[in-house]
């Protein structure tokens, strides 16, 4: 699935096996994402650069 890069108007490619909170990055521009995958289906990016580097598990 190909959500647009919210910088660079891109296409960033969210594997269809994505679970929520993949990270993902833009081929173009580089921009991390946080994809936030919806009960239905929908894939939302959130800007993972925002988050900073607070993953830890
Ligand atoms: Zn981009």
């Amino acid at each position: 699935m190909l959500v647009e890069c919210q910088q660079c108007g891109g296409e960033v490619a969210v594997p269809s096996d994505a679970i929520s909170g993949e990270i993902v990055s833009c081929k173009d521009c580089g921009s991390e994402y946080e994809a936030v995958i919806g009960s239905q289906g929908t894939i939302e990016l959130k800007s993972a650069e925002k988050v900073g580097e607070d993953w830890g598990e």
